[in-house]
């Protein structure tokens, strides 16, 4: 059992001002109590908003952080096997995906950073003017549970670089590998007050962070309904907020495309982490010529899933990350049936006695204005859409609220950037294009607004400030 007593409030564990309430933390593959976590209350967010405000030095050099940045680093490095561990009980991913991306993508965001700031310009002339970039003060950050360690140091690690300080509050569902990160902060030996965790219901503590006088910059990832209220909140105390929030991204595979490869690469990224990935593609869609044989390409590649333990290193699907999920994805499946897509492969039955699994679930046939096809699952599940031309593919890759990712596959490279360059979303990969952790991520539409990671991520952090010289 997992019990942490106390936030991590101004450089040490710190007992709740209330203390007794607590948020039992579920295993979903054993449906069993893991771990707790003190509940806390906008008393507890005051305590910390208040160091972080004491700890926050708007002159702070260069050096120093990319000192606290280094520490941070070398302190996760660490602590990163039983983080991942940490990560697969407590929501479920499988192990070779916790102590691979769950882990090692969140460092390699640190490490980047920390290349960032080595090549900053903090000052440039404009005319007569020396405009600067500065800290931007007290940041709040508000993170949720698919990417537990991922979310938190994409926030956290530019705030640092940016010479801000933090008040954190994790998900609920998976808060036991983000106590275990502050642990290795703790060990990074940080003044006193620069970073700070204070766990609690969303309703709570996030709207108590979200809304908080002496927070100057709110960021906020989560879903499109809690970051509405979140951007209420900030608005209402004139704050900064940034919002990272759902997505529903096309996966576009044109018909000279090399559809073996689209396919295949689609369904791993519908699939991957249960499918409980922000930016999954998780509409395919197929030229109408290719549409039977992209069907017996998806069925083929989804057949390879294996559902089970995520502890089994030959897992590759585990169980949703918790009840609620569960029965959302579930939900959503029952409808979609109803609103007649057709079933190709899965379903919403439960698969064992034990554990909230799922079987990968794939529709065909699906109506690309019908709920399934609109709204974000948040599951194992993939929908597949024949389209008619380019013009007809733009068309419903733009036909959803969100903007967040997805991807082009084409017989050339500028043939995909092409169609990309019409697709309202933030991030798209050309032909199977890899991952940047240095490149701008961040939605359009109603994914949110304000960007995370490399260099743009980091810039959200600073203020600008203009100096005008004398002739
Ligand atoms: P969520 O329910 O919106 O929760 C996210 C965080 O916000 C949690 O810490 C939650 O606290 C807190 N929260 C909930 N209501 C709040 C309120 N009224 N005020 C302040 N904070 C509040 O989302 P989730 O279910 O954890 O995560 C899944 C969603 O996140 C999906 O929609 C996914 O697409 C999105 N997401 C987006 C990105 C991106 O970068 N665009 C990345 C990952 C996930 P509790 O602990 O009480 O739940």
């Amino acid at each position: 059992m997992y019990e942490r007593k106390a936030f991590y409030i101004d450089g040490r564990w710190t007992d709740p001002i209330a203390p007794g309430n607590v948020i039992e933390v579920f295993n979903p593959a054993t449906e069993q109590v893991i771990g707790f976590v003190p509940s806390g209350t906008a008393e507890d967010v005051d305590a910390a908003v208040a160091a972080a405000r004491r700890a926050f030095d708007p002159l702070i050099s260069v050096a120093e952080r990319r000192r606290r940045v280094d520490r941070i680093i070398e302190a996760t490095q660490r602590h990163l096997p039983a983080i991942a561990d940490l990560i697969t009980a407590e929501m479920g991913a499988p192990r070779r995906i916790a102590h691979g991306v769950q882990t090692r993508v969140p460092l390699a965001v640190a490490q980047g950073i920390a290349s960032v700031l080595d090549e900053f310009e903090f000052s440039e002339r404009i005319g007569n003017s020396l405009v600067t970039r500065e800290p931007y003060g007290v940041v709040g950050a508000i993170t949720p549970w698919n990417y537990p360690l991922y979310q938190v140091i994409a926030k956290l690690v530019p705030a640092i670089a940016a010479g801000c300080t933090v008040v954190l509050k994790p998900s609920n569902e998976a808060p036991l590998s983000v106590f275990a990160f502050f642990d290795a902060l703790d060990e990074a030996e940080l003044p006193p007050g620069v970073v700070n965790l204070v766990s609690g219901p969303g309703s709570v503590v996030g709207e108590a962070i979200a809304g908080h006088p002496d927070v100057d910059l709110v960021s906020f990832t989560g879903s499109t309904g809690a970051g509405r209220r979140v951007a209420e909140l900030a608005g209402r105390a004139v704050s900064k907020v940034t919002l990272e929030l759902g997505g529903k991204s096309a996966n576009v595979i044109l018909e000279d495309a090399d559809l073996g490869t689209a396919v295949k690469v689609g369904v791993g990224n519908a699939l991957l982490n249960g499918g409980q990935t922000c930016m999954a593609w998780t509409r395919m869609l197929v030229p109408q010529s290719r549409y039977g044989e992209a069907l017996e390409l998806v069925e083929t590649a989804v057949a390879r899933y294996t559902v089970g333990d995520p502890t089994d290193p030959a897992t590759r699907l585990g169980p949703s990350a918790c009840a609620s999920q569960f029965e959302t994805v579930r939900g959503f499946i029952d409808r979609a049936r109803g609103d007649g897509a057709r079933l190709l492969t899965g379903g919403s039955e439960r698969i064992g006695d034990t554990g909230y699994y799922l079987a990968p679930t794939v529709f065909a046939d699906v109506d690309p204005m019908s709920e399934i096809a609109q709204e974000e699952v948040f599951g194992p599940v993939l929908v597949v859409i024949p389209f008619t031309d380019d013009d007809d593919a733009v068309r419903i890759a733009n036909c959803t609220p969100y903007g967040l990712s997805g991807a082009v596959w084409a017989g050339t490279d500028e043939r995909a950037i092409d169609v990309a360059c019409r697709v309202r979303t933030g991030q798209l990969d050309i032909n199977g294009g890899p991952y940047n952790p240095l490149a701008p991520f961040g939605g359009y539409k109603q994914s949110g607004f304000g960007r995370e990671l490399g260099r743009f991520g980091f810039e959200e952090y600073l203020q600008t400030r203009s100096l005008q010289l004398p002739l």
